[in-house]
């Protein structure tokens, strides 16, 4: 998975000001929805909105702003992430799915546990991955949820969604930002300000997915672009490379490799600039050559992705990184 953006929650982003409107009017009209349905793109920025709006909902004395004031006794609970009254649901590390042991536990822990006297957040994220069984008996504690409760579903892919599910949750649409607005808060947070437009591009214009892309880049050197051209020319085997990247350490591979792929898929798009690393631009001349095109690389990316997900797990990973070398020699 992809690492969250080391952004502090203070407050909603630039372009979520509508939302969070929406959602202050809710609370002030003592009509706040328990269940909301969260959309938009991957990067759109929903986890960020959720984090803040659980931040508002859990503390004690709120800003004359609508914010949360950060060292209450709530806040100071949230921020040491030792909160009771937050609870996250995501796939397990080793499966796929939400299952329905974690509803269960869900279940069991808003049962049992103290309310500390503010609201109750539940986060799901991404609400997409919860399986059928899990799904139905989510359906049951959204039909009677309790007091001060709110379940956030966060979904990139809504329509995966059970229609009941969806029904039952007020929508909260995220849409990415103007491109405008996208650049000048992606300027305030980069180093070098002057990379924000090539970065969006690569990002598909989402500005958080830009931010996760210039920070791999930072910290990519990039030697595996000359692994990557080694085994495209036969000078090197799958085996060969994926020792090379097990003894340099997975996760630190897999950020280089994700950095470089995504560099490859710029290049696709808009011409080198000077700079680019010299081994970068023969790598990318080398996949023109054989006539791979962006496919070949969003299939890469998607591996690469998946085995980020798969780290801390047990999974032999140096199969892991044999198939993904195998993979990138295969892939047309
Ligand atoms: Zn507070």
């Amino acid at each position: 998975m992809v690492a969250t953006t080391a952004i502090t929650v203070t407050g909603p982003l630039p372009w979520q000001q509508r939302q969070w409107q929406r959602m202050h009017e809710a609370l002030a009209n003592d009509r706040f929805p328990h269940a909301l349905l969260m959309t938009g793109r991957p990067g759109a920025g929903k986890r960020l909105f959720a984090d803040a709006l659980m931040a508002r909902l859990l503390c004690l004395q709120v800003t004359a702003d609508g914010q949360a004031c950060g060292h209450c006794r709530g806040c100071r609970l949230r921020l040491a992430d030792n909160h009771p009254d937050i609870f996250l649901l995501q796939p397990l590390p080793d499966k796929q799915e939400i299952i329905i042991d974690q509803i269960r536990a869900l279940i069991d822990d808003l049962a049992t546990t103290a309310q500390q006297g503010g609201y109750r957040v539940v986060i799901i994220d991404p609400a997409e991955r919860l399986n059928s069984a899990a799904a139905n008996s989510l359906l049951k504690v959204l039909e009677e949820p309790g007091e001060s409760l709110l379940f956030c579903l966060l979904s990139s892919q809504a329509m995966r969604l059970p229609a009941t599910i969806r029904s039952r949750c007020q929508h909260l649409p995220f849409p990415l930002p103007l491109a405008a607005e996208a650049e000048e808060w992606l300027r305030q947070q980069l180093p070098r300000p002057e990379q924000s437009q090539s970065l969006l591009v690569a990002a598909f214009g989402s500005p958080l997915t830009a931010l996760q892309l210039s920070r791999r880049e930072d910290a990519a050197e990039n030697p595996v672009s000359a692994q990557l051209l080694a085994l495209l020319q036969g000078q090197s085997s799958p085996v060969e490379v994926a020792a090379s990247w097990l003894q340099a350490g997975s996760q630190e591979t897999l950020d280089k490799l994700y950095a470089c792929l995504a560099q490859l898929l710029r290049l696709q798009w808009v011409p080198a600039p000077a700079t680019v690393d010299p081994v970068l631009q023969k790598l990318h001349q080398q996949l023109q050559l054989e006539g791979r095109h962006a496919d070949a690389l969003y299939s890469m990316l998607d591996s690469v992705h998946e085995l980020l997900r798969l780290q801390g797990t047990s999974l032999n990973q140096s199969l892991l990184f044999e198939a993904l070398a195998i993979q990138w020699l295969t892939t047309e």
